[in-house]
């Protein structure tokens, strides 16, 4: 952190975007208050951005973003902008791109509160992440090239790729159950030998943490039928694309998830992994908990604040097993009414 009050750049984007911010906002409230200084900085992105600039990243949304500790954002993008030049997608590749923001990190969590929602059995809670490259890889790599013939993707990356996202995991297990699982392809990739050396070499770093290896579709099936086995899942851009939407899948509902973006310094960028359900917009059931997670997962990676974290989690928990939730997990509460009880709930333990 820069100085003694934390800097949090606010992008509440499209549709439910400000609607699950303002619930964020208001359980980021609750937690601080006399525990944690703060200042949000609050800004444009995505649609409102093409809407107030005719671009989705503002120049100075991103000097905002770029001077701040932390970036949350709520979700963007929709039918309003379908034929926009600059799609507002463009905007979050780009901010992506300016702070460097190469490691993609989504929890995948089934509390004993949540796993009645959970379309898969388990006897265990379930509780890992996913630490997933995102800047190189086949989505990137040259030459890509397309004729009426034959296509070609080239899937490529270097040992300093690899070795800044591996290091991120380690640091992630480091602060967890110790233990990395690196999934890839190597009985047929050149790419997941080089990240087996290199990973392999990194581990050799964090003596407290144990690892091991997994191939990419063994790993896809021990994600439905032995979830709770795993701590840090370490893996490179395609492979973590699937599986983190694999994991998603097995939690029951995607209006829970949160997702954080780093690099290696600067700020992080925390959001919630669903888009901005244009759907459901303006009617006020939008499921906050994405957005309050991705708050809780701020306070703890980039605040060094687990208790403040552990705080949140606990309302959240308390409130799920109430059965105060939204349609998407069945019930019939308003996102406000999910908040409100949150609030009370963190209150209450205090
Ligand atoms: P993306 O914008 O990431 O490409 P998408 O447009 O396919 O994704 P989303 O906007 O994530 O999809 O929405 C998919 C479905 O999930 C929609 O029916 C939407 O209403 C629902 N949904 C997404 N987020 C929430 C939420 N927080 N609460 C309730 N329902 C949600
Ligand atoms: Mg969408």
């Amino acid at each position: 952190m820069s100085d003694q009050i934390a800097k949090i750049t606010v992008l509440p984007g499209d549709y439910i975007g400000p609607e699950i911010m303002k619930a964020g906002l208001a359980v980021l409230k609750t937690v601080s208050e006399d525990e944690f200084a703060y200042q949000i900085d609050e800004r444009p992105f995505g649609g409102a951005g093409i809407d107030e600039t005719g671009d989705p990243l503002p120049e100075a949304t991103l000097a905002s973003a770029k001077a701040s500790d932390a970036v949350l954002l709520a979700a963007i993008g929709g039918p309003k902008w379908d034929r926009a030049i600059k799609r507002p997608e463009k905007g979050l590749l780009e901010i992506r791109q300016k702070l460097n923001l190469f490691a993609n990190i989504r929890p995948t969590s089934i509390s004993r509160a949540m796993q009645k929602y959970s379309p898969i059995k388990q006897v265990e809670p379930v509780d890992f992440v996913i630490v997933r490259e995102l800047t190189s890889g086949i989505y990137f790599g040259q030459p890509r090239e397309i004729d009426d013939y034959r296509a070609i993707d080239t899937m490529h990356y270097t040992v300093d790729e690899i070795r800044r996202v591996a290091q991120v995991a380690f640091e992630m297990a480091e602060k967890r159950r110790q233990h990395v699982t690196m999934v890839d392809k190597a009985n047929v990739l050149a790419t997941s030998n080089l990240w087996r050396r290199v990973v392999e070499d990194v581990s050799a770093d964090y003596p407290d943490v144990t690892y091991d290896t997994s191939y990419v579709d063994a790993a896809a099936m021990k994600i439905i039928s032995a979830p709770e086995q795993f701590d840090v899942i370490l893996t490179e851009n395609m492979f973590g694309d699937i599986l983190s939407d694999e994991s998603a899948e097995i939690t029951g509902s995607l209006g829970t998830i949160p997702s954080m973006s780093r690099g290696t310094t600067g700020p992080a960028l925390y959001e919630p992994i669903h888009g901005s359900a244009p759907d459901i917009a303006g009617k006020g059931i939008a499921n906050p908990l994405s957005m309050i997670n991705s708050v809780a997962m701020m306070l703890r990676h980039s605040f060094d604040r687990p208790d403040l974290a552990d705080e949140i989690a606990k309302g959240v928990d308390a409130v799920i097993e109430s059965g105060i939730v939204t349609p998407d997990l069945g019930g019939q509460a308003t996102t406000d009414q999910v908040t409100s009880a949150i609030i009370n709930q963190i209150c209450e333990r205090r």
